[in-house]
């Protein structure tokens, strides 16, 4: 039997039309700014955001190491939550690439506030790192796929344009934050200085992201870019996919987020789970009973054929995707309610 994939939405494959439209993508070399598809998603993408220009990455973690090189000098600080996925999930890229420290905030499951950022912003003082970039994540991964509202960025972003921050958004999954606020993408590119946008996550293409900025910031990620060795030739093949995903799989989200929220509930009600936190997008995080081990439960789904992962002792995470069916959702909620540990 195959098994229904909960690990990540990171491991869709292609669909057979993604991949026709990649097999006809128009290439060039890219590094020489001449691979005309990669040319079209950036153009695509900075149009939606109302950004000035963009940059094809080979993955969000260099679009967003490359942003915050952009944005610090070294010796800054960079301000974020706890479970942001710069901080936690890159290897330490921050201090390695660009030299900078962090402040960590704790936001409500990742959600900053103008509030809680204001007084860990430094004064203007020798003893303190400058302060220069806050970077905010939307939707919040460790948050359990929680949501900003435009209504929620809109005073983060005039607290940094008063204090001469800049303001980055690590957007791996902003089109599922989009489908579930209906917010408008055009919107974000006036609170943002700079966006990141993962083409691999639920959109399902296999490969890449794009960084969203000025077109004098872009200028600059190009050459840090190339010193991170992520200059590509015929990249056109892969920014082809993400060309389909934006044209195709945008609305879909809709889809994973009731696949979502139904897993949601069913869990609710199984005696094996001691909490269920509320599911906004595509990501249902949950605790397991006092006494048992996520792992152990883990390991239990997987002989019933699912797989997922845990994110604590006591916390799984599932993530709907692409690949995932409502006759899977069935067979996952009823393996849910006859899995009594
Ligand atoms: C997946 C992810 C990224 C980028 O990950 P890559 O695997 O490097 O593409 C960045 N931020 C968040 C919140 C993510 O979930």
């Amino acid at each position: 039997m195959s098994k229904i994939d909960f690990r990540s939405d990171t491991v869709t494959k292609p669909t057979a039309e993604m991949l026709e439209a990649m097999m006809g993508a128009k290439v060039g070399d890219d590094v020489f700014g001449e691979d005309e598809t990669v040319n079209a998603l950036e153009e695509k993408l900075a149009a939606l955001f109302n950004m000035e220009a963009a940059m094809f990455c080979p993955s969000g973690t260099m679009s967003n190491q490359i942003a915050i090189k952009c944005y610090t000098q070294p010796m800054d600080e960079v301000i974020c939550d706890q479970t942001a996925h710069v901080y936690r999930y890159e290897g330490g890229g921050i201090a390695y690439n660009s030299l900078a420290s962090v402040r960590l905030l704790y936001g409500d499951r990742g959600i900053l506030t103008p509030e809680l950022i204001e007084p860990e912003i430094n004064a203007d003082n020798i003893h303190y790192p400058n302060s220069s970039l806050v970077v905010l994540e939307n939707t919040v991964n460790k948050g359990g796929g929680k949501c900003y509202r435009l209504t929620d960025i809109e005073p983060i972003h005039h607290l940094c344009a008063i204090k001469g921050l800049n303001l980055h958004l690590d957007g791996a999954r902003i089109f599922n934050a989009l489908v579930a606020t209906g917010d408008k993408a055009a919107a974000y590119g006036k609170y943002f200085d700079g966006i990141s946008v993962c083409l691999s996550k639920g959109l399902g293409a296999p490969v890449g992201s794009v960084f969203l900025a000025s077109r004098e910031t872009i200028k600059k990620a190009r050459r840090i870019r190339k010193v991170f060795g992520g200059g590509m030739r015929q990249a056109g093949f892969l920014a082809a996919a993400g060309i389909y995903a934006l044209d195709h799989h945008v609305n879909r989200l809709a889809v994973d987020h009731a696949h979502a929220k139904a897993l949601g509930d069913s869990l609710k009600s199984a005696n094996f789970v001691s909490a269920v936190m509320p599911v906004e997008t595509n990501i249902v995080l949950f605790d397991v009973a006092e006494g048992l081990k996520a792992e152990s439960v883990v390991k239990q789904l997987e002989q019933k054929g699912i797989l997922c992962n845990t994110t604590s002792e006591q916390t799984i995470r599932f993530v709907t995707h692409l690949d995932i069916s409502s006759g899977m959702i069935d067979q996952t909620m009823n393996a849910i309610s006859t899995l009594h540990l």
